[in-house]
């Protein structure tokens, strides 16, 4: 550490304390050239990934989101709870190893639908079926709404690498509708 009065790189820690809930260290430092003392913080650096919305606006990643999404996706398939924390993990690893800061909504809708494509055929056009809206909004209580209610309103399908046969038959909704839940406070 430099010390702020000669510049000098050596010195000695006097004392250490942990400061605020224990994130922080504070150390107390001797200059060995000129004598005088001097302190440091040390902090955990806080490894937030920012999702970028398609608006532009940012919000913190929460996993949370990311796993309820594929849940959705996953209702009465046959694909367990671990598959889909296995699907979660995949995906985090790609994200934190690919990407530093900052990643687009439309990035994680990417790795969940290459997962899941390799997993469940019917997942994955759920999924990506709702992707736009996934990229949309990164809400996903607002996918699943639109996953169990009013997809006929829509002509397009979305489902890009959809196989041939419509997963979206007009008029009848493939999807069980969601289990509603208790919007979570923001
Ligand atoms: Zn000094």
């Amino acid at each position: 550490m430099k010390c702020p009065y000669c510049k000098n790189h050596r010195d000695r820690v006097v004392d250490s304390r942990t400061v605020g809930s224990g994130s922080e260290i504070r150390r107390r430092r001797k200059c060995l050239s000129c004598g005088r003392r001097f302190t440091t913080y040390e902090r955990i650096q806080e490894s937030v990934l920012y999702v970028v919305k398609k608006d532009g606006r940012r919000e913190p990643y929460n996993r949370l989101k990311v796993l309820e999404g594929i849940q959705r996706a996953c209702e009465k398939r046959p694909i367990s709870r671990s598959d889909i924390e296995n699907i979660v993990n995949k995906v985090e690893l790609d994200l934190y190893e690919h990407f530093d800061r900052e990643v687009t909504s439309r990035n994680i809708g990417e790795l969940v639908m290459r997962e899941l494509k390799g997993i469940d055929n019917v997942a994955y056009v759920r999924f990506a079926s709702v992707y736009r809206a996934f990229e949309d909004s990164w809400e996903f209580s607002k996918i699943a709404a639109e996953l169990g209610g009013t997809t006929t309103g829509r002509s397009r399908s979305s489902a890009r690498d959809a196989s041939g046969d419509s997963p979206q038959a007009q008029g009848t909704s493939p999807y069980p509708p969601p289990a509603v839940r208790p919007k979570r406070g923001t």
